[in-house]
């Protein structure tokens, strides 16, 4: 019964939003539409402020010397995980019927959890768009930091939500008070992106607790933690045992970042069934991760000799980065993830375009009247690339 009260509701919204086209055609087709691109480097016209991590690399050349573009981390996948993948291909015609609750096992004593908490998915994209489309209402908003991840808020535009966007605080940190005063009886969702992307920045932990624990009384919260491995204190800083116990905090995770995992596809959220129930209604989670990707993980998940050694060549590379943009007269925002932003001098597509030309790739963005760049963190050649194409041009 709830299954099929579930279906009437999906379709009453996507005849609503499309004017009665069929499921498929209005709701996935809506909010997973992208940018077009005509030829290599062009965007059609509607679309040419979304020159995102796809559009770059399906329109780089091939190879290029330095990937900074995505946030990827190629210090991964380890051996170990590249060996269990390996190990697990004679049997990957079977359906991982095991593995899916033997990860979900190690994830939950790990972080003190119920297992019931806990969704996996083949990435967390797939989990934001599910939240995009369950929090979504006719005339309702999502309150989001700007700039900030766009992927949730920009799936739940298409859906009809507002987007408010609430400027981050002088030192490019989300500003939790403006974004508490911003809600209204029409919020559906807060998302907090910590540590935000595209800045790298990390709001107070403490203040971050008491925000959710406030918030969350009045509205559901989406706390995205991609980045919060590279934090000096996950632990101390996640909010996943609070989401452990209140149907109103969702938090995200991923292993695309320092595990390495971004090409093989792999996240989760952690919340109460209630609220898994309804995700999974909007997104196939559990058939959707593939048997080599579970076994990688389930062969490295917190294995800190891996992620400690990932982590120190990520430090030492963006020391690197800082050095590079220090002496050539440029400023930074202090990174605590594996990318870092910095304003330029020139407009943000011509600068991305002449660094492309030299083989690196990297992305613009534009806000508080200013160009900026984002580098993610590489191997030390790439940033060594970086350093040399960047001499050049700025
Ligand atoms: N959340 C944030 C903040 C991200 O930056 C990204 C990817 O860059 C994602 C989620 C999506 O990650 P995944 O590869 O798990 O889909």
């Amino acid at each position: 019964m709830g299954n099929s009260i579930s279906r009437r509701t999906l379709l009453k919204r996507g005849a609503l939003l499309a004017g009665g086209l069929p499921f498929a055609a209005s709701l996935l087709d809506q909010v997973q539409a992208s940018p077009v691109i005509t030829h290599p480097g062009t965007l059609s016209a509607p679309y040419a402020e979304a020159w995102t991590e796809k559009t770059i690399a399906l329109s780089a050349p091939v190879p290029l010397k330095a990937r900074l573009f995505a946030n990827e981390n190629p210090f991964g996948p380890c051996d170990k995980a590249k060996k269990a993948i390996m190990d697990a291909c004679p049997t990957a015609y079977q359906y991982p019927f095991r593995s899916m609750p033997e990860l979900t096992k190690k994830i939950a004593d790990f972080e003190g959890i119920k297992e019931e908490n806990i969704l996996l998915a083949s990435g967390s994209s797939p989990l934001l768009m599910a939240a995009a489309l369950y929090y979504s209402r006719p005339g309702g908003n999502v309150i989001t930091g700007d700039p900030s991840y766009e992927d949730l808020p920009s799936k739940a535009v298409r859906m009809g939500e507002k987007w408010v966007k609430v400027p981050l605080t002088a030192e490019y940190k989300l500003d939790l008070d403006a974004m508490e005063k911003a809600i209204d009886a029409n919020t559906g969702l807060v998302y907090v992106c910590n540590p935000n992307n595209p800045t790298g920045t990390v709001v107070d932990a403490a203040k971050l607790k008491a925000f959710v624990e406030r918030v969350s009384k009045r509205v559901p919260v989406f706390v995205d933690e991609a980045y919060i491995d590279y934090l000096p204190d996950p632990q101390g800083t996640t909010l996943i045992p609070m989401a452990n116990s209140n149907p109103n905090i969702i938090v995200a995770r991923t292993f695309s970042k320092l595990y390495g995992f971004a090409g093989l596809r792999l996240g989760y959220v952690v919340t109460q069934p209630e609220i898994i129930k309804s995700l999974t209604l909007h997104t196939e989670a559990f058939m959707s991760i593939s048997a080599t990707t579970l076994a990688g993980a389930i062969a490295t998940y917190q294995d800190r000799e891996y992620l400690d050694g990932a982590l120190k060549k990520t430090l030492a590379s963006k020391e690197y980065l800082y050095e590079v943009l220090k002496k050539e007269g440029y400023t930074y925002v202090p990174s605590s993830a594996n990318f870092v932003l910095f304003p330029i001098k020139m407009e943000g597509k011509q600068f991305t375009d002449e660094m492309m030309k030299r083989g690196v790739g990297v992305r613009f963005w534009k806000f508080n009247n200013q160009e900026w760049c984002r580098v993610s963190i590489g191997r030390m050649d790439e940033m060594e690339a970086f350093a040399s194409a960047f001499k050049e041009i700025s």
